[in-house]
């Protein structure tokens, strides 16, 4: 088949997916946005994907990010960039010039390093805390729920170029992500007391984006249904 066909095919059924999981919680279909994660795919994944309607792509390397989003650039597609991944200080300033949001802010060392790369790159960059629900491993990405408001404050008080968005979670693995989601709605709420803007709730990817539906996600990342396994990286 051609990978345009199979991207249509898969992309039809998680959109599909998506559908259903609106109707059972309730909600409207276009209350969530499909973020495809194409990490490791080439760039001409991200072309065929833009061709079959998808708005926002999601990248968690830099420089495969910047790359693919110059590609895309020069072929003239348009996309929200979405950052998913674990990220350094230094190289904030970089990602700062191409991404639109970044769901990976959890620390307020970064999200001063992310400021002043928007500041110099003349953008506005949207920004979410991620939480992590999971105090089994502390190598985990993410700041634990109790220390949200503060990074929140970090962003929405001390960094003119960042924009709170909102909050993001990676389920813990190998456990029932459910009440994880419960939990990150209710951050959120109490996120939007302050800051009334702070609405994304990014939660969900292939395996349990349902029950991040069920839970108020309003940004889904999904990779490997859209775009099939992943080669081994080295
Ligand atoms: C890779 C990745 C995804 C997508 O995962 P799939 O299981 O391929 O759907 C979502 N979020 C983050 C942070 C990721 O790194």
């Amino acid at each position: 088949m051609e990978r345009r066909d199979e991207l249509a095919q898969s992309l039809a059924a998680v959109r599909e997916r998506i559908a259903k999981a609106c109707d059972a919680a309730g909600r409207s279909a276009d209350e969530v946005t499909l973020v495809v994660v194409t990490k490791t795919h080439p760039a001409s994944d991200v072309a065929l994907l833009a061709e079959l309607g998808v708005t926002d792509v999601g990248e968690n390397r830099h420089p495969e990010a910047a790359g693919k989003h110059l590609a895309a650039v020069e072929a003239g597609v348009a996309l929200r960039w979405h950052f998913v991944g674990g990220l350094q200080t230094n190289k904030a300033g970089a990602i700062a010039r191409y991404a639109d949001v970044v769901h990976s802010v959890d620390r307020a060392k970064l999200a001063r390093s992310l400021d002043r790369g928007a500041q110099a790159a003349g953008r506005t960059l949207r920004c979410l805390v991620q939480v992590d629900f999971d105090t089994t491993d502390p190598g985990r990405a993410g700041v634990l729920p109790a220390d949200v408001q503060a990074l929140a404050d970090v962003i929405a008080g001390e960094c003119p170029h960042l924009e709170l968005g909102g909050v993001m979670t990676v389920a813990p693995l190998g456990r029932d992500p459910a009440p994880s989601f419960a939990h990150l709605r209710e951050i959120s709420a109490e996120l939007r007391h302050t800051t009334p803007s702070a609405t994304m709730i990014s939660a969900g990817m292939s395996e349990d984006f349902e029950v991040a539906i069920a839970h108020g996600a309003t940004h889904v990342r999904v990779g490997r249904s859209v775009l099939g396994q992943r080669p081994v990286l080295q």
